[in-house]
């Protein structure tokens, strides 16, 4: 079913959704920007559709709704442990397409990385719905296309926006009774089909060990800071590091967490007795690099890079993924060339 709405009707809707539903989407936050006088642009909680922020990237994406920055597992006291409550409020996500994809990335870290599903992660997961943004131009530095990722059909409502209507459509059968009196109208969604940025990513069978030694990586050994902003600001980056907090008042009682961790900051890589084996800035990128186009297809048979451009966009010293891909293309096809 697919219905046209006024920006009234629309906020209208949302209202409705929001009595059985937490509403997530892009928002723009004054004056919470990195440089002063600029606002950031991110994904929160909203209370009207005006608050939606649908003509700007999000600096960060949705992933803390189901792989929160900080997430208590249990509390322990001595011998006994309490697993945390369990969060049950429902979540309409809006979101484009390829956001979708990179849930789809994490669905596979958490949910098929191993004979156990990742619980914590499976039951926020399973409180999500998605609205899709139809998205046809990208901004700057988005290649969602090279990877496959600028189309998809996994949501429950479809949002086209234009200055003053919204087109629906809703696929999701629990959702349409707050659609029932709107108009219905014939709507097909549209997907991007070109981006200003292009990639080809090697295929697996070209990406042979002596790349890992290649002169390529060195050059982001000297311009790398380990900061950290692309892993946070990547919708797919999901590695975490484990925190057992001890209470002031007695040490036997706590809490274990995780939080947040990324490849390219100091200490990732530390092991117990201090040996940390990927000092080297170059040699952290490489391992995201491999990792984003390399290993997760080995895999799983997708790139875990749905080529959102954000750690691009967020990098101090304007790094570029896709430009890593780049060098990476012309050293295999130098290797080819020496064969
Ligand atoms: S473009 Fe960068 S931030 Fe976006 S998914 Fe790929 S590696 Fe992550
Ligand atoms: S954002 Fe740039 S400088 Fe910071 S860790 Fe990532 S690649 Fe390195």
């Amino acid at each position: 079913m697919a219905y046209k709405l006024n920006y009234v009707e629309a906020d209208d809707i949302l209202n409705k959704l929001q009595n059985e539903y937490k509403i997530y989407a892009p928002t723009r936050k004054k004056d919470k920007g990195s440089f002063s006088d600029t606002d950031l642009i991110t994904y929160g909680q909203v209370n009207s559709f005006a608050e939606i922020e649908f003509n700007e990237k999000t600096k960060y994406s949705p992933k803390d709704i189901v792989f929160p920055i900080t997430q208590t597992l249990f509390y322990f006291n001595g011998d006994e442990y309490i697993e945390a409550e369990e969060d049950t409020d429902k979540v309409i996500v809006f979101l484009r397409p390829c956001e979708v994809n990179a849930f789809k990335r994490l669905d596979k870290i958490f949910l098929e990385n191993g004979p156990e599903e990742d619980i914590y992660y499976k039951r926020l997961r399973e409180k999500v719905k998605f609205a899709v943004i139809e998205c046809t131009e990208g901004f700057d530095s988005c290649f969602c296309v090279s990877m496959g990722t600028n189309e998809t059909d996994d949501y429950s409502i479809f949002l086209r926006i234009s200055e003053d209507e919204v087109f629906c459509e809703v696929k999701d059968d629990s959702l349409t009774q707050v659609f029932v009196d709107q108009e219905e109208v014939e709507f097909t969604p549209e997907f991007i089909q070109e981006n200003e940025v292009a990639v080809e990513v090697p295929a697996l069978e070209d990406i042979t060990t002596d790349l890992f030694e290649s002169e390529i990586w060195k050059e982001y050994s000297k311009r790398c800071i380990g900061c950290g902003r692309c892993n946070m600001s990547c919708p797919t980056c999901s590695c975490w590091t484990m925190q057992d907090i001890a209470y002031k008042d007695n040490e036997n009682l706590g809490e274990r967490r995780r939080v947040w961790a990324g490849c390219h900051i100091d200490g990732y890589t530390e092991m117990a007795g201090g040996h940390d084996f990927r000092t080297n800035y170059g040699d952290r990128m490489r391992f995201k690099t491999m990792h984003k186009i390399y290993d997760f297809r080995k895999r799983f048979d997708i790139d875990m890079c749905v080529g959102c451009g954000r750690c691009e966009d967020v990098c101090p010293k304007y790094i570029s993924f896709v430009g890593a891909i780049k060098k990476l293309n012309q050293a295999i096809k130098e290797g080819k060339a020496d064969a």
